[in-house]
């Protein structure tokens, strides 16, 4: 089949990205991590030559292959032969690259993989005080991080062809987040040139508490601080809709802020804005307004150290775009196999929309029994990566129904739209979570 270089990623008969889970096992014990929740269903295992021996065809086409899942990639064995395997057969202009938690990184195991061909590593630093740090990565001291920085640097120093790019993954959590201009600072010093900052997904209840995003899209914001300036000109006290509301019989008062919901909701889904006024009234103005502050001070840390910084929505995006099929990714667990996107990677429970979501695996096949590229130009997957294009999706974030019996379900089967792709439920195409791709 012929293709047009301008074809979307999702569309060619390849992927063009390929996030490859080497091992689950981890050396530290995060306390926001998915693998210390007590309800997540997932298997560990450590991925074996012959699994990634079959991902082979897909590598002459593949911009990126980021080496890691759940679990910490230098615990593999054999990652410096991963490397240099798929180096081989990858174009030019493809990158090898993968998150690590930096603690096995000295000056050998730097030194392996630099000369193995790797092109980015992000090491995840949260914090830039040692008690934070360690109370958030529980068995890590930023004297790691510090002795992995060194090593890498060294290493690229010594391999005059290495185009090695150093970089840092920030969790921002509402007890951390005051940390982020200081921890840029300190990662450039060092020899960082990228800081990529994403937002925590709670996986367990009590994570919920740490979130610092916003429980409401940018334009539900908007438009509900539109028509806040407009209830302040008139007198009408919006706080009072929950307790009037339901009321059979009002004054004239109550009624006026009854009639005036109804013309913002009017107002709202004339613009397709979907809002949730008890979501909206319950916003955290204030903490909204430092979290903000602290973002544009990071950017100009980030401007002055000269290091490239992305920043992950403080508000989700009512306008939805996922990275991982628009870039034709295709992520790989260790057992070989095949799922479409981040989300729908692993079996677990979390709390994304502050109510308890479950989460199952999509798998397209494996390939243990057939190769990665039928795979990927199979019907199914091939409908499921053009039915998310069409964004065609209910919000579920803003949804006064939620968790209804379709997201609540054991094994999600649709939505209310009749889609089956969970999409509606998934906040990752809202710009708040991000990862290395
Ligand atoms: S380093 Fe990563 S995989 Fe390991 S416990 Fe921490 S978050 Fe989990
Ligand atoms: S699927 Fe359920 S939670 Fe999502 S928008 Fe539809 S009714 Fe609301
Ligand atoms: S569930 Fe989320 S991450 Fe997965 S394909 Fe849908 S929008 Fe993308």
């Amino acid at each position: 089949m012929t293709q047009s270089p301008d074809e979307s990623p999702a569309r060619r008969n390849h992927p063009s990205k390929l996030f490859v889970e080497v091992t689950t096992h981890c050396n530290l014990g995060c306390a926001m991590c998915v693998k210390q929740t007590k309800h997540h269903g997932m298997t560990e295992g450590v991925m074996a030559d012959e699994i990634f021996s079959a991902l082979t065809p897909a590598f002459p086409h593949l911009e990126a292959l980021i080496l890691n899942g759940i679990g910490e990639p230098l615990l593999h064995p054999k990652l410096e032969s991963f490397i240099r395997r798929a180096k081989e057969l990858m174009p030019a202009t493809g990158w090898i690259g993968f998150q690590s938690n930096g603690l096995l990184l000295n000056e050998g195991r730097a030194a392996s993989l630099v000369e193995a061909g790797l092109d980015r590593i992000c090491i995840s630093m949260d914090a830039a005080s040692p008690e934070t740090f360690r109370r958030l990565r529980e068995g890590g001291e930023v004297g790691d991080i510090e002795q992995a920085f060194r090593a890498l640097t060294a290493a690229r120093e010594v391999h005059l062809a290495s185009r090695l790019d150093i970089g840092i993954e920030f969790v921002v959590m509402r007890d951390n987040i005051r940390e982020l201009p200081e921890v840029i600072r300190w990662a450039a010093r060092r020899g960082a040139s990228f800081a990529l900052v994403t937002q925590l997904v709670p996986y367990d209840e009590a994570h919920i508490s740490h979130v610092a995003y916003d429980n409401n899209t940018d334009e539900a914001v908007a438009l509900f601080e539109e028509w806040k300036q407009i209830a302040c000109q008139e007198g009408i006290d919006l706080r009072r809709y929950g307790e009037v509301a339901w009321r059979y019989s009002r004054t004239p008062e109550e009624q006026r802020i009854v009639d005036f919901v109804a013309r913002m909701k009017e107002h709202a889904l004339s613009r397709n804005i979907f809002i949730n006024l008890e979501k909206l009234l319950a916003r955290d103005e204030e903490w909204f307004a430092e979290a903000t502050e602290i973002f544009d001070k990071a950017r100009a840390v980030a401007i002055e150290e000269g290091i490239d910084l992305k920043l992950p929505e403080l508000v989700p995006r009512q306008k939805r775009r996922c990275e991982f099929v628009e870039g034709g990714g295709a992520f790989v667990s260790w057992d070989g196999n095949v799922h479409p996107c981040y989300f729908l990677w692993h079996n677990y429970q979390c709390h994304v929309q502050g109510w308890n979501q479950m989460v199952r695996p999509r798998a397209f096949g494996s390939v243990a029994m057939r190769g990665i590229l039928d795979i990927w130009n199979d019907k199914p997957f091939r409908e499921f990566r053009e039915n998310v294009l069409l964004y065609d999706y209910p919000h579920c974030f803003s949804c006064k129904l939620a968790p209804c019996d379709y997201v609540q379900a054991d094994e999600f089967a649709q939505d209310c739209h009749i889609r089956s792709e969970p999409c509606g439920s998934c906040l990752w195409c809202m710009g708040v979570f991000q990862c290395l791709q």
